[in-house]
């Protein structure tokens, strides 16, 4: 097998180091099998994907590329992070498209960590009586859950660490790298 170089293993982004945790392989792999569960239960449904931007988009690239479906795509913007602590306010950018009566809905996301943002998500998507309502998202933090939150596809459960990497992002960068990394602890 070929070497990657050390520098592969570790990001620096200001004073904060961060040590790699998914990788490529792995995150392509299991978006596979979440495409394929999602072909399966959505045959002959038509779904629409809503992508939450902006940590969403290569996630949802990968996954709807995982999928034999006839689909649609549509993107909302929200956020509630700043820098590593979240804000605990949940601004919708982007408005909702419309109609989405009657159709089927899965909601994508790249991390599920208070819920919040997702239950407002959900909420919103509700008044619009879709036919079913499911969410896709690439990480579940179970430990920092403070809303219930039903999440049909999960890519990974993660602990209770800040990560980046594959759209995830500190402050606007890090969303390019091909894989996740992991805030380092001060133990680590
Ligand atoms: P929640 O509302 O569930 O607390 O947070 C959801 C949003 O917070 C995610 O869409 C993501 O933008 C951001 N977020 C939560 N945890 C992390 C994390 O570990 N890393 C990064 N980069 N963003 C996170």
């Amino acid at each position: 097998m070929k070497k990657r170089p050390a520098v592969d293993l570790q990001v620096t982004i200001g004073s904060r180091v961060f040590v790699k945790y998914l990788g490529r392989d792995a995150i392509r792999a299991r978006i596979r099998e979440l495409g394929r569960d999602i072909s399966v239960d959505y045959r002959d449904k038509y779904p629409v994907f809503i992508v939450i931007l902006n940590g969403a988009f290569m996630f949802a690239a990968d996954l709807v590329r995982a999928t034999s479906l006839e689909c649609e795509l549509q993107f909302v913007k929200l956020a509630s992070y700043e820098d590593i602590h979240s804000t605990g306010k949940v601004k919708k950018i982007i408005g909702l498209p419309v109609p989405l009566t009657d159709r089927h809905v899965i909601v994508v996301e790249d991390i599920v960590d208070t819920g919040r943002t997702m239950l407002t998500m959900i909420e919103d998507l509700k008044q619009m009586k879709p036919a079913s309502l499911s969410i896709a998202t690439l990480l579940l933090k179970p430990d920092c859950l403070q809303v219930p939150i039903d999440s049909s596809y999960v890519g990974f459960e993660i602990p209770d660490a800040f990560v980046i990497g594959y759209g995830l992002d500190l402050d606007g960068k890090a969303r390019n790298l091909p894989d996740i990394y992991q805030l380092k602890s001060d133990h680590s």
